[in-house]
C-alpha cells in the first residue's frame, strides 16, 4: 500500500489521532519533543507550521521516537505523516500577538495567561513571536487594550514545495474567512502541490453559517474528491480544559459536516480533549479521527519544558504514558 492508501485505510477504520503542534508554533525544540512523545503514543498525523525548519524538527522528533521505541517496548507501526498548515488573513491560527508599548501599563497579566510562555519582560513586556500561536488569551486579559495582532502571508508557492522536500506529506488550509475567493485560491494552490495524498481544510462556524460552511466544503470536495479531509473546528485553541462542555462545539461542527452527506473525511478539532471521542460516540457522530492541539500540548508541557528532558528516561516515560492515555481514550471511543 502506498502512503495515501495507508492513511485512507486508517481514517476509514477511525484510527487517526492527529497531534496539532500549532500552525503558528515556530519553536523547533518544542515541536521536536512533541513529535517524539506523540509518535511513541500512537499519533498518526503531526500538524506543524509551514516552515522548513519546523518540518525538519518534527521529522527529527519522529526519528528520535524510532531510536527510543525499543527502550520503551513500543512498536511504531506506521511512520507518522507530517502535515503543514497555512492560513489566510483573519484566521486566528496564523496570527501573531504584539504589545503596543505606549499603551502597556506593565501589569504582567498577559504573561500569566500565555500558555506558550511567549510573553517575557526585557525592560518592557514583549511577545517572542516564534512561540506565539495566536490564541488571543493575552488580549482577553489586558486591561489597557495594548495587545494587537499581525498577519504575514509568506510566499506559499516558494515555501510549500520546500516543506515537501523537508518531509511534509499532507497539507492543511485554515480557512476561517468569509472571503470565498481568497480561500478557494489557496485551496487550488494546495491541490497543485499535493497531488497524491490528503489535503485538509480547517473550518469553524465563527464567521460562516452552517449553510455557507457546507457550500464551501462542497466546492472544495468537487476539486479534491476522496483526498479531502475536513477538520471540523469547534472553538479554535479552546481545548485546555478536559471536560465535555469544552469539546461540545467541536463535536457539533463535525456533526453538521457529516450530516451534509458529502462523503468527505472528518476530523474533530478545536476544543478537543480526552473526552472528545467519548462525546462523539455518545452523540452518534462517526468522525474518522480526532485532532488535539492545546490540550495535547498542555498535558506534556511540564515534562518537555525540563532542560534535561531529552536525557531523562523517567521524564520521557511519564510524558509518553500521559500522551498514550489521551490518544487511547479517543481512539477506543471512536472505533469501539
Ligand atoms: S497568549 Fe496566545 S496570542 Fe498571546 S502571546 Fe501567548 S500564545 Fe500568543
Ligand atoms: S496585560 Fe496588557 S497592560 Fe498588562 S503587561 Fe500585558 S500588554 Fe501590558
Amino acid at each position: 500500500m502506498n502512503r495515501f492508501a495507508t492513511l485512507k485505510s486508517l481514517l476509514e477504520q477511525r484510527r487517526v489521532f492527529k497531534l496539532v503542534c500549532g500552525a503558528g508554533n515556530e519553536d523547533p525544540e518544542e515541536v521536536r519533543r512533541l513529535s517524539m512523545i506523540y509518535t511513541l503514543a500512537g499519533a498518526i498525523i503531526h500538524d506543524v507550521s509551514a516552515n522548513t525548519d519546523i518540518v525538519k524538527a518534527a521529522a527529527k522528533g519522529i526519528d528520535d521516537a524510532y531510536a527510543l521505541a525499543d527502550n520503551f517496548k513500543i512498536n511504531i507501526n506506521i511512520r507518522p505523516y507530517i502535515n503543514v498548515s497555512i492560513g489566510i488573513k483573519g484566521d486566528p491560527h496564523i496570527r501573531k500577538a504584539y504589545i503596543i508599548t505606549e499603551k502597556c501599563i506593565g501589569c504582567g497579566s498577559c504573561a500569566d495567561v500565555c500558555r506558550q510562555e511567549a510573553i517575557i519582560k526585557k525592560g518592557e513586556w514583549l511577545v517572542e513571536e516564534y512561540r506565539c500561536i495566536g490564541c488571543g488569551d493575552c488580549e482577553n486579559v489586558c486591561p489597557s487594550s495594548a495587545i494587537y495582532f499581525t498577519f504575514k502571508k509568506p510566499d506559499f508557492k516558494k515555501i510549500l514545495p520546500e516543506c515537501v522536500d523537508a518531509g511534509c506529506e499532507i497539507m492543511e488550509l485554515h480557512g476561517v474567512s468569509e472571503d470565498d475567493e481568497a480561500v478557494m485560491n489557496d485551496w487550488l494552490l494546495l491541490n497543485e502541490i499535493i497531488t497524491d495524498n490528503f489535503i485538509s481544510v480547517c473550518l469553524d462556524r465563527s464567521l460562516l453559517s452552517n449553510k455557507h460552511l457546507i457550500q464551501r466544503i462542497k466546492k472544495m470536495y468537487d476539486i479534491t474528491g476522496e483526498r479531502m479531509i475536513v477538520q471540523a473546528d469547534g472553538v479554535p485553541m479552546s481545548g485546555e480544559g478536559d471536560d465535555f462542555n469544552t469539546t461540545l462545539q467541536a463535536v457539533a461542527c463535525a456533526d453538521i459536516v457529516i450530516k451534509s452527506g458529502i462523503p468527505v473525511i472528518v476530523l474533530i478539532s478545536g476544543g478537543t480533549n480526552s473526552k472528545s471521542g467519548i462525546l462523539a460516540k455518545q452523540c452518534g457522530v462517526n468522525a474518522h479521527g480526532i485532532s488535539v492541539g492545546s490540550y495535547a500540548r498542555k498535558i506534556v508541557r511540564p515534562f518537555i519544558k525540563n532542560e534535561n528532558f531529552m536525557y531523562d528516561k523517567d521524564l520521557i516515560k511519564k510524558s509518553i504514558e500521559i500522551a498514550q492515555h489521551l490518544v487511547k481514550s479517543n481512539m477506543d471511543a471512536l472505533n469501539g
